[in-house]
């Protein structure tokens, strides 16, 4: 049989700019964009792909279950307040949540370097442990892969989740309406400035440590109180610029935020000062935003601020009229589009 016509096709990304694939391709920012929208998004498109959420929402005799994956190779495995191990139970479980799924089960791949110490590997496998039982979630499934030595950096880890969906809410970036609220669960930038810090061996006055956590309980408190949530995105790569601007991309819609509503604590904004980085771009693994109807503002921000993982939870701005796009108002009554980044901020962040 021939091959399909398909496969003869020209490659969509222009190879002129980029004949290799560089590090910004995976930084979150408008390389990973173009690869997504120009290259993977046309080749398999359906109907939960378009989607574009931080899961997929499937069908499952009459109940929905949702299902995302994640893979994981920050550098160093070990940083204040986490390491490799907690980060890709916490990744994946945090994409299920925002699905509005409660995640259950959890398959875990390791792609190991030849030369780990094994001392190494039980530490993060007891990490593993660990965070899955905070999480409450199990590790249903696995691999392991020995790749010779110099050909990897110590370890990465694949982890693909499975959770379900118990209420009858359609959240999703496309369900955000004119007038929506948006609130943040807590301050900027702490996972980012963390693995930096540890990574070029920064020393502040303070520990600034990640906020890496699982957000399934607090998740869980909102959807038991029956709030109307149309949206959440977790903060990872690309901070709250790049969830807002794919988030704004998808829905067609314009959002607003207030710059001045939102905490970045002064260590991690001195901090970003000396490292030349805007805390909006920032990685988390600990915040997300919520996109909900105005007058439900005020019973969540209740719920959030009875959960440790809410406790600084604020409204930040909304989504109002305009040209789908991000601004964001500053101290001085100004107002910038936000775009995403262009070129790498930080690789091998998660
Ligand atoms: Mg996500």
């Amino acid at each position: 049989m021939q091959h399909s016509p398909d496969f003869q096709l020209q490659c969509p990304i222009p190879l002129s700019d980029y004949p290799r694939v560089t590090l910004a391709h995976g930084g979150g920012g408008k390389l990973t964009h173009q690869l997504i929208a120009e290259m993977f998004a046309p080749m398999f498109d359906n109907e939960f792909l378009r989607a574009r959420h931080d899961g997929a929402v499937l069908p499952m005799d009459g109940e929905r279950i949702a299902f995302t994956t994640d893979s994981h190779v920050i550098q160093p495995l070990f940083f204040p307040g986490g390491d490799i191990g907690s980060l890709a139970v916490y990744g994946t479980v945090n994409d299920l949540a925002m699905c509005g799924a409660r995640p259950l089960y959890l398959s875990l791949s390791l792609i190991i370097e030849e030369g780990l110490p094994m001392q190494t590997l039980w530490k993060v496998v007891q990490s593993i442990k660990t965070a899955c039982e905070r999480a409450g979630v199990k590790i249903v499934a696995g691999d392991t892969k020995v790749i010779e030595r110099q050909n990897g950096d110590e370890l990465f880890i694949n982890t693909s989740g499975v959770g379900v969906i118990e209420h009858n809410l359609d959240i999703r970036p496309g369900a955000i309406h004119i007038g929506d609220r948006i609130i943040i669960n807590g301050d900027l930038g702490l996972h980012g400035i963390a693995v930096l810090a540890q990574r070029q061996g920064l020393e502040f006055e303070t520990t600034i440590d990640s906020d890496c956590a699982p957000l399934n309980g607090l998740v869980g408190e909102l959807l038991r109180a029956d709030i109307s949530i149309h949206c959440m995105r977790d903060l990872t790569r690309g901070g709250l610029a790049g969830a807002l601007v794919e988030i704004a991309g998808t829905a067609k819609k314009h959002i607003s935020i207030d710059e001045t509503k939102i905490t970045v604590r002064e260590d991690v904004q001195g901090a970003c000062e000396i490292l030349g980085f805007d805390p909006l771009f920032v990685a988390n693994e600990g915040r997300f935003v919520l996109f909900l109807p105005p007058d439900e503002t005020e019973k969540a921000l209740a719920v959030m601020h009875k959960h440790p993982l809410g406790a600084g939870a604020a409204v930040i701005g909304l989504v109002d009229e305009g040209a789908p796009g991000v601004a964001a108002r500053n101290d001085f009554g100004g107002s910038r589009v936000v775009e995403m980044f262009s070129g790498e901020q930080l690789p091998r962040i998660c």
